[in-house]
């Protein structure tokens, strides 16, 4: 199947230049004219009502992936999912809590049984393998849970945590670079904790997250499915044993978590803020319980190919990624259940199909193959892109850059546009032109505590070895009555998975143009440039993750961080 793509790809790049659809010419520094009417179309029917929020595994997002399908045929694409389709397959495992099952004590040094309270303490989702999960340990508080040797950092120096249950942070220390505070952000702190023998997780917000994000939020937030992906065999993808299940805290849980250790949660808190928590065993022993139903359901991936026109490089592939599942049907805000998610990620699905449709009408094509591939299960971890950097439709070391998008904000014009990720990798190039070729800068990353980078789709692909790029509209405004960034932040703290995330949110039509140009042109650049990409030497996730003499580079298959935008 592999080597077939890629053969299809050579012999249309020679044979085939007429696509249906009209030329016209490409010039590298200047990009086609876009209509965000066109852009608003796509967004209109994906975030309609009738998709009911394009859940992985609902005919909601279905619809959605037959749209994009449809609307990638119109444009001259050719399908490259599974077999000649369009659709990649895969299945997926959610894991349900039985309801009022889980159960969670605490035991104090003096005896007492301390009972935490559903939803008011803690939140747990269900497991994906086990009926029953039982624990009973001692609780270790593991500062952040970070191990980074490369920082000369280690919350677990001179513990043995075997068999405990550990309690740490969400987050890593605010003096951490942004690159290693996200990386150890996220789900490396699990496969630490697996590692070193945990046996469950307890984790709780710093004080400023806490204040950022309500623990309502994160209540609503746990009714949204857990999904892991299966392989062929039907094993479940992502798990670490001999972790069996975690439990996450809110303030007050966590002031009963601390009962006994002599200290306040105002201490505690202090301790995390320092940036240098003291990790100790607790006074305390954790009993948990709870049952959980596994729900397999089927999804998949849309996987669209223009077949490039140098004969010397149609054999390599320029991966054009972007999610297209959202939340679904889900808690109520305000009178609205459904979760359309405009610009989570309808509107990243409408730049690129807008892109899809211009670069297949250009002369001459790319020189290199692009591949067009919206994704499933995003939500769930980036379920959809880490299964198809595992198991891609095209020879996996013929894939030589990933540029996704996920939720780009068009609330106001900007005079500057962030590319995550462009830093590693000489993608920097490419982006700093295309930026430059329509009168943007390139910023740095206004929020380094949001650790994107490591959460939305690219990531999989870095996994894999892969440099990739992200590009969202920054945060100097055009309007000196706008404040710095007050599109994004207005959007992350008032609409973000949250049913609000429809059509009627502002919308700058200047703005949603000038990115999709912007992508238009780094994607082409990066196609084009007869030099492949490549990681900056010594790049933190460049040694991590495509360096073979690097463990972490051959990781087994896995899911990501549990949150994503
Ligand atoms: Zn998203």
């Amino acid at each position: 199947m592999k080597q077939c793509l890629s053969l299809i790809a050579l012999s249309l790049a020679i044979s085939l230049p007429a696509l249906n659809v009209a030329a016209r010419d490409a010039d590298a520094d200047q990009a086609p004219e876009f209509d965000a009417q066109a852009l608003r179309a796509h967004i209109e029917f994906l975030a309609d009502d009738l998709l009911e929020g394009r859940l992985t595994g609902t005919r909601g997002y279905d619809i959605a992936a037959r749209y994009v399908a449809s609307s990638l045929a119109a444009a001259g694409w050719l399908p490259a999912g599974d077999d000649g389709s369009w659709f990649q397959n895969l299945s997926t495992v959610e894991g349900k809590l039985v309801e009022d099952s889980a159960v969670m004590t605490l035991r104090t040094a003096d005896g007492q049984d301390l009972p935490m309270v559903w939803q008011e303490d803690f939140l747990l989702g269900g497991s994906y393998a086990d009926a029953e999960t039982r624990i009973d340990a001692p609780v270790t508080f593991v500062g952040f849970g970070i191990t980074a040797p490369d920082l000369g950092y280690d919350d677990y120096a001179d513990l043995d945590v075997t068999g405990h249950v550990i309690a740490y942070f969400s987050g890593a220390p605010e003096d951490f670079p942004s690159d290693q505070r996200a990386y150890y952000s996220g789900r490396s702190k699990l496969e630490n904790a697996a590692r070193r023998g945990a046996i469950g997780t307890l984790s709780f917000s710093t004080r400023k997250s806490a204040e950022k994000r309500p623990w309502e939020d994160i209540v609503k937030a746990y009714e949204s499915p857990g999904m892991r992906w299966l392989d062929a065999d039907g094993n479940v993808q992502g798990l670490l044993p001999p972790i069996r299940g975690g439990a996450t805290l809110s303030p007050a849980g966590l002031s009963k978590l601390l009962t006994g250790s002599g200290q306040t949660l105002e201490q505690f808190y202090d301790g995390a803020e320092s940036g240098r928590p003291k990790s100790a065993p607790l006074p305390v022993e954790l009993s948990l319980y709870r049952r959980s139903e596994q729900i397999t359901r089927e999804s998949h991936n849309v996987v669209g190919m223009l077949p490039g026109s140098d004969p010397a490089l149609a054999d390599q592939y320029v991966v054009l990624s972007g999610h297209l599942d959202h939340l679904g049907i889900g808690p109520e805000y305000d009178g609205d259940t459904n979760y359309n998610g405009a610009y989570d990620n309808a509107t990243g699905i409408a730049v690129m199909l807008e892109v899809a449709k211009e670069l297949a009408r250009s002369t001459p094509r790319p020189a290199r193959s692009i591949l067009f591939l919206a994704v499933t299960g995003e939500e769930q971890g980036l379920l959809g892109s880490d299964y198809f950097a595992n198991y891609p439709t095209v020879p996996r070391d013929k894939i030589v850059a990933n540029v996704n998008l996920d939720m780009p904000i068009f609330a106001n014009a900007t005079t500057d546009i962030v590319a995550f990720g462009a830093e590693h990798s000489s993608l920097v190039e490419p982006a700093t032109q295309a930026a430059e070729a329509i009168g943007l800068t390139l910023a740095p990353d206004p929020l380094p505590e949001e650790v994107i980078f490591i959460r939305s789709d690219q990531y999989s692909f870095v996994r894999q070895g892969i440099p990739a790029v992200y590009l969202m509209p920054g945060f100097s405004s055009v309007d000196p009555d706008s404040n710095e960034g007050s599109g994004l932040v207005d959007f992350l703290k008032n609409h973000y998975h949250k049913p609000s995330d429809e059509t009627d949110l502002p919308f700058d039509a200047g703005a949603a143009e000038r990115f999709t140009q912007l992508n238009y042109l780094l994607l082409r650049a990066v196609a084009d440039d007869p030099r492949r990409p490549a990681w900056n030497a010594g790049d933190f996730f460049g040694d991590l993750f495509a360096n073979p003499a690097n463990p972490a580079s051959s990781a087994s298959p896995t899911g990501a961080t549990s949150q994503s935008p």
